[in-house]
C-alpha cells in the first residue's frame, strides 16, 4: 500500500511541547472557559423545547458547562419514523465527512473546553481525542465500500471517548449511506450535541443523522425496534449482552450488533526488559486519562527477579504525577467521570486497604470526583472480579518457569482487548503473542492510543464482536447483507 496516500494520512494534531502552539491552543479554549452549552435532541424536524437538567463538571462541582434536555419516548418514535438513508453518491458523502473533519479541527478550542469541562479530560487527552475523531471521519470517508447500506443504524456510545468513539461509529454508518440515530452517554450530551451540529453544518442531512440524548432506557428503545437494521455499541460488556438479547427478540435475524466492550488488560514484564521503558509504559497505560480507557492496563505481571526494582521506580514515577483540574496544562490525571464511578472505585480500594494489599496511594484534591493513582497487590489476574474503570493498577509477581500459567490465567478471564509485553528475547515475543488472546498486542511500549488506519482497534471474547474500528473491515458490518449469500 501507498503509505503516503491521502486516505492513510492521520491528523497531525497539536504539538503541546511547542510553546507557541500551546499558547495558541490555550487561548482558543479560554474563550469557552465559562461558555454555556445546551444539549437537546436534533430530530429531522424541529420539535417543542423540553425540560432541562444541569450538566456537571466532574473536577469542579460549582461549574455547570450547560444543560441537557433528554429525549422522550415520543422523540424516539418520531426519529425512527423519519429516519432516511443517505442517498447522496459515495463521493459526496465522503466530501461532507471530510468537511466535518475540517470543522472539528477549526473548532478545536471549543471542543477542548467541552472535553475538559464535561468529561474531565486533560489537554493532552483532548488533543489525542480530537485527532482520533478526525481520523475516523477521514478514514471512513476514504474507504467507502461499494455496497448498499443496511438501513437505519442506532449508534450508542460511552462517555470515556465522547467525541472520538461517538463520531467514529456515526462516521462509519453514514459513510455507507445509513440513516443514523445517535444516542450518546448520559454523562456527555453536550459534546455529542456540538459534534452533530458540526456534522449537520458540513452537510449531513437532518433526517439522515438524528441525535437523541438520554440514558439506558432510551438506548433500549432504540435497539429493540424492528425498524432498526443494526446497532453499533461501545460500552460495558453487561450492556452489550442486554442489547444482544433485545435485538434477538425484536430485530430481523442476523441484524448486526457491532459491540466494543470492556477488558481486563494485562502486561507482562520479564527480567530482560528495559526498566525505564517498562515504567514509562506502565504509567501511561494504567494512569493516563485517569485509567478510564477500555485499553488501560489493569493487571501488571512482574518477573520476580526484577519486581522490587521496577516497583521502586514505578512508585517514584507515580510521585511525579499531578492529579487535579484537567484545565491546568501540568495535570497528568484528571477526575473520574462521576460520583457513581468514584464510589465504585473507592470501594474497591477500601477492600484492598482493609486486606493490607494497597502498595501505594496518593493524595487527591478535596473537591471533585478524583481518585489518585493507586497500586494494589494481587496474586494474579484471577483476583480481579470486574473491570475497575479508573487509575488503579493491580500488580502480581511471577517466576520464569510459570510464564505459561500466567498466559493461561490471562486468557481464562474471557476478555481479550489489549495486552502488553516487555522483553528483549525475540523468541519470547513470538511465544507470548501467539498464545495470548487479545485484539491489540503491544510489545515494548504502552498499550493505549491505537492509531486509526494503522492499528485497527477491537477485542475478542467478552471484549467485543469485531470487526475492528479504524480498520479495513469495519464498514462491512454497516452494509446490507449480500443477498446471494444469505436466505433473506
Ligand atoms: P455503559 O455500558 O454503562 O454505557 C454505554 C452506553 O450504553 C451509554 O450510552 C448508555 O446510556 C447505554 N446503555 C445503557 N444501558 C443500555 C441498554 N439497556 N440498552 C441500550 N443502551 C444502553 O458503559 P460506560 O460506563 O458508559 O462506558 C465504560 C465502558 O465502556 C467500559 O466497560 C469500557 O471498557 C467500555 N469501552 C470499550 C471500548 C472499546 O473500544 N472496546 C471503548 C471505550 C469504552
Amino acid at each position: 500500500p501507498d503509505l503516503f496516500a491521502p486516505e492513510r494520512r492521520n491528523s497531525i494534531g497539536f504539538d503541546l511541547h511547542h510553546t507557541p502552539t500551546l499558547d495558541a491552543v490555550d487561548k482558543a479554549r479560554e474563550a469557552f472557559q465559562e461558555h454555556q452549552w445546551n444539549a437537546t435532541r436534533l430530530l429531522a424536524t424541529d420539535a417543542a423545547p423540553l425540560a432541562t437538567a444541569p450538566v456537571t463538571n466532574p473536577s469542579t462541582p460549582e461549574d455547570n458547562p450547560g444543560t441537557v434536555a433528554p429525549a422522550s419516548a415520543t422523540d424516539a418514535e418520531v426519529a425512527m419514523a423519519s429516519a432516511t438513508p443517505w442517498t447522496a453518491p459515495a463521493a459526496e458523502r465522503a466530501t461532507i465527512l471530510n468537511a466535518a473533519a475540517d470543522l472539528y479541527e477549526a473548532h478545536h478550542g471549543e471542543l477542548f473546553a467541552l472535553l475538559a469541562r464535561e468529561a474531565g479530560k486533560s489537554l493532552p487527552d483532548c488533543v489525542a481525542e480530537l485527532r482520533e475523531a478526525v481520523d475516523f471521519l477521514r478514514y471512513y470517508a476514504a474507504n467507502i465500500p461499494d455496497a448498499e447500506p443496511a438501513g437505519t443504524f442506532t449508534c450508542i456510545s460511552p462517555w470515556n471517548f465522547p467525541l472520538a468513539i461517538f463520531s467514529g461509529q456515526i462516521a462509519a454508518a453514514l459513510a455507507v449511506g445509513n440513516a443514523v440515530l445517535a444516542k450518546p452517554a448520559e454523562q456527555t450530551p453536550l459534546i455529542a450535541h456540538r459534534a452533530v451540529q458540526l456534522l449537520h453544518e458540513a452537510g449531513v442531512p437532518r433526517d439522515v443523522l438524528q441525535l437523541l440524548p438520554g440514558g439506558g432506557e432510551l438506548g433500549a428503545r432504540l435497539t429493540s425496534d424492528p425498524r432498526i437494521s443494526g446497532v453499533a455499541f461501545t460500552g460495558s460488556t453487561a450492556t452489550a449482552l442486554k442489547i444482544r438479547a433485545a435485538m434477538a427478540h425484536n430485530l430481523r435475524p442476523g441484524a448486526p450488533l457491532i459491540a466494543e466492550t470492556g477488558g481486563l488488560n494485562a502486561m507482562i514484564v520479564d527480567s530482560t526488559a528495559l526498566p525505564e521503558q517498562a515504567v514509562q509504559s506502565i504509567i501511561e497505560s494504567a494512569f493516563q486519562s485517569a485509567g478510564q480507557r477500555c485499553s488501560a492496563l489493569r493487571c501488571l505481571y512482574l518477573q520476580e527477579d526484577i519486581a522490587d526494582d521496577v516497583l521502586t521506580m514505578l512508585m517514584g514515577a507515580m510521585d511525579a504525577l499531578q492529579v487535579g483540574d484537567p484545565w491546568h496544562i501540568s495535570t497528568d490525571c484528571g477526575p473520574v467521570i462521576d460520583e457513581i464511578a468514584h464510589r465504585g472505585i473507592a470501594d474497591h480500594i477500601a477492600v484492598a486497604r482493609a486486606d493490607g494489599h494497597v502498595l501505594k496511594e496518593m493524595a487527591t484534591p478535596e473537591q471533585g470526583t478524583f481518585i489518585a493513582p493507586t497500586l494494589i497487590k494481587v496474586s494474579g489476574i484471577g483476583d480481579l472480579e470486574r473491570e475497575i474503570f479508573g487509575p488503579v493498577l493491580h500488580v502480581a509477581r511471577f517466576k520464569a518457569q510459570d510464564l505459561d500459567r500466567v498466559i493461561d490465567d490471562i486468557n481464562a478471564t474471557g476478555y481479550g482487548l489489549t495486552f502488553g509485553l516487555h522483553t528483549r528475547i525475540d523468541d519470547r515475543v513470538q511465544h507470548v503473542t501467539d498464545a495470548i488472546h487479545a485484539g491489540n498486542i503491544y510489545v515494548n511500549r504502552n498499550q493505549i492510543g491505537a492509531i486509526v488506519g494503522s492499528q485497527p482497534f477491537g477485542g475478542e471474547g467478552l471484549s467485543g464482536t469485531g470487526p475492528k474500528a479504524g480498520g479495513p473491515n469495519y464498514m462491512s458490518r454497516f452494509c446490507a447483507p449480500d443477498r446471494q449469500s444469505t436466505n433473506d
